[in-house]
């Protein structure tokens, strides 16, 4: 701790708190929560609204409420399971039904017929009427007065309660400094923002006060929670700007572009670049041509053609004489781009390396070996990023499918790069050797480069990938013929059946995709066989391949193989084949249930279908009745198939989380902040970043440690 902030009571440990001895304070170490500040920004997740009782006639299923009445009848019972039943009359004269299914003998005694309680829970439909299952309950003798204040409910742990919780934050807010001895911003910055001062923003959301606007802060949109979601947005932001900085300091080698080899590349391609293809690889160019390390997102709809522009960014690296490492998130794609690479790398004389999971044994330690001999190109899944795998001389890693994997997965690929050598070709001034001597050269670093298939709305990118530049692809290639989409019943099953007979008699090729709710591999498996038995049958004459997450590779491979040269016409798969797969003749895609999938999801799929010259359908099939939600998404399908309208309207029906992937929001877990209902806080989080970067960088340290603590320790990395 510098002396200069000794005066901030915030970095004071939190056993410097009355009643914080080591205990307490082990527990709340637990929760992240080190110093006095770090409870002044544990916020409530959430309130709970015990300033008004409702009488049980008015209550609804779904919502929380409090409820005071008279106990009428008490039934201790066993039906699978011990349970404890009361019920309870209010003045409306209607019963509500208290169910418990863990409780001790004297609790039940207290609920005698007569005894007055107030209760505190989620009210749900039960057998009989209403019911709350496991209320929060106090017996009442005499009048006692309702709470004047919403009721904050924070995170906290095994052994810490929301009661004791809240009181060791009560003694934390006691030491809350004045104004300008919190304040981190400058005024300057802050004042045009007419955001509400940071104590009062404070002790408002964790104190509302009685006559607060109970409705604004239960919707996260009260005054007081937009000012603290406004600095939380910035403390991210600055952290991955931090990150950026910190990566950019680094040293990369310089990659210009051979245009000789690029020539000799392009003329190979059985298709000329898209103009998108051609503008997203010259700005790539124009960063690896540069000593810094390239931080840049490509983000383009399913087949917009990413691979090639990968391609030719790696082929910059070879013509350099530095190695490429490509990471994909699941074995299938990863095969996908390899068999890309061997096609097009292998005619130039380049080897290209597969490092995968399965790959074991002498295989494994042949392709370990040829990597730290300097291979040019490697490809491969998370086992790229293993310990064991070294390079002689990484100088671009680029990573696929960015959505799932997260910052810290990019980072580790990137680490793979750092302690190697300079390439005999990029060796540097006579100045840098004479530093590196010294120990002055800055740390090498790699290029990175981030391909994403869903596309982020703008102002989502801002916040989740401000540590990358983004280069977009909006255009697909010619020739594609767009996917007419179709919602059906699944009673009209027979109907879609007939239409596949049709399709693979003209010579077609069908996709079936099974899908189920639950991320269970066995079950989705057993979903694909029974669909694969039904259509076997159905469909006599046709050949029915079958391909699911639970057979072995070589299978997988095998059923993939047998669909992509024709001699299956019909492929029942589960999501597995959501990311790349390629069959240009498949111009029929069935998706089962496909009610349960998310817009984010059902794209990716379709995406699978009108690769080819033919006019290609998508039938969803679904479960009816629809839900609302449900039928939105349906529609949205049926609209365009354009992925930068799904995925804003995908943000919009499930919020960011789905969207990014729940790795990636895991990681980002705000406290205040909703990247999708503060978005328009994000020019301004924009604006301020940067003039504290540039006038107050130790002011944005500050910051950032406020808020992220701990977790801020990886930027440092
Ligand atoms: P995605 O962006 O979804 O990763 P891919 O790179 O897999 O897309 O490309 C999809 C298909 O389009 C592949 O078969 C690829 O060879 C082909 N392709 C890529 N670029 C072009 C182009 N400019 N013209 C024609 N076909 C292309
Ligand atoms: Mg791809």
């Amino acid at each position: 701790m510098s002396s200069r902030h000794s005066n901030d009571p915030g970095l004071a440990p939190a056993s410097s708190l009355p009643g914080v001895g080591p205990a307490l304070a082990a527990t709340l170490g637990k929760l992240g929560i080190e110093r006095v500040q770090d409870l002044w920004f544990h916020l409530p997740l959430r309130y709970e609204d015990r300033t008004r009782i409702t009488p049980i006639r008015d209550l609804a299923a779904g919502e929380s409420a409090q409820v005071e009445g008279v106990v009428e009848a008490v039934e201790t019972g066993f039906r699978y399971r011990p349970q404890l039943r009361v019920a309870i009359t209010d003045a409306s004269r209607e019963t509500l039904v208290l169910r418990f299914f863990h409780f001790r003998r004297q609790q039940a005694q207290q609920f005698a017929p007569g005894v007055r309680l107030r209760c505190f829970g989620a009210i749900r439909h039960g057998q009989h009427g209403l019911e709350m299952v496991h209320p929060q309950y106090r017996m009442l003798h005499g009048d006692v007065a309702v709470e004047e204040t919403l009721t904050s409910i924070y995170p906290v742990t095994e052994g810490l309660g929301q009661q004791r919780l809240r009181a060791v934050i009560d003694k934390a807010l006691a030491r809350l400094p004045d104004e300008t001895t919190l304040e981190l911003i400058p005024h300057d910055l802050l004042q045009p923002l007419g955001l509400m001062p940071l104590r009062d923003a404070l002790l408002g959301v964790h104190r509302p006060a009685p006559d607060a606007d109970v409705q604004a802060l239960l919707a996260g949109r009260h005054p007081a929670q937009q000012r603290l979601a406004f600095e939380e947005l910035l403390a991210h932001h600055l952290s991955l700007k931090r990150l950026r900085a910190q990566v950019r300091k680094h040293r990369a080698p310089a990659l210009p572009t051979d245009p000789a080899l690029q020539k000799r590349f392009l003329d190979a391609l059985p298709f000329t670049l898209t103009r998108a293809q051609e503008r997203v690889s010259n700005e790539i160019g124009g960063d690896l041509a540069k000593r810094a390390p390239m931080l840049r997102l490509v983000q383009g709809d399913v087949g917009s053609g990413k691979t090639v522009v990968a391609a030719l960014a790696a082929l910059r690296a070879v013509a350099n004489g530095w190695q490429t490492a490509l990471m994909a998130p699941t074995e299938l794609l990863a095969e996908q781009h390899l068999r890309s690479f061997r096609a097009w790398f292998e005619p130039l004389g380049i080897d290209v390396v597969w490092l995968a999971g399965k790959v074991t044994g002498r295989a494994r330690s042949k392709a370990l070996a040829h990597l730290a001999d300097g291979a040019p190109i490697a490809v491969g899944t998370h086992a790229l990023m293993q310990e064991g795998v070294e390079f002689a001389r990484l100088g671009l890693a680029i990573v696929d499918e960015q959505h799932r994997f997260g910052v810290q997965q990019r980072m580790a690929l990137r680490d793979k790069g750092r302690a190697a050598p300079p390439a005999p070709r990029a060796r540097g001034t006579d100045a840098e050797r004479q530093s590196t001597r010294k120990g002055f050269l800055p740390e090498y670093a790699p290029h990175q480069l981030v391909l994403t298939a869903t596309p982020i709305p703008r102002t989502l990118a801002m916040s989740a990938y401000a540590d990358l530049d983004v280069s977009t692809l909006d255009e697909l290639p010619p020739g594609r013929t767009p996917v007419r989409t179709v919602a059906i019943a699944n009673t009209r099953r027979e109907e879609v059946i007939e239409r596949i007979r049709a399709a693979c008699a003209d010579g077609r090729q069908a996709y079936w995709v099974c899908t189920l709710i639950e991320d269970n591999d066995q079950l989705q498996a057993q979903a694909a066989e029974v669909a694969h038995a039904q259509l076997c049958a159905a469909l006599p004459r046709l050949a029915v391949g079958l391909v699911h997450g639970r057979m072995k590779p070589s299978v997988k491979q095998a059923a993939m193989d047998a669909f992509k040269d024709g001699s299956t016409a019909l492929l029942v798969a589960t999501t597995v084949i959501e990311v790349g797969v390629d069959v240009p003749n498949a111009s029929l895609m069935v998706i089962e249930n496909a009610e349960r999938l998310g817009l984010a999801q059902l794209h990716q799929l379709r995406g699978r279908v009108g690769r080819g010259n033919v006019a290609s359908t998508c039938a969803l099939l679904y479960q009816p009745p629809l839900s609302g939600l449900a039928k939105q998404r349906l529609e949205t399908m049926r609209e365009t198939n354009d992925g930068f309208v799904i995925a804003e309207k995908d943000l919009r029906l499930r919020g960011p989380g789905e969207l990014l992937g729940t790795r990636q929001t895991g990681e980002m877990g705000f406290r205040v902040a909703d990247i999708v209902r503060d978005a328009s806080l994000m020019p301004a989080v924009q604006r301020v970043g940067a003039a504290l970067l540039r006038a107050h960088p130790a002011l944005a340290k500050r910051l950032t440690a406020r808020w992220i603590g701990a977790a801020a320790r990886f930027a440092e990395a």
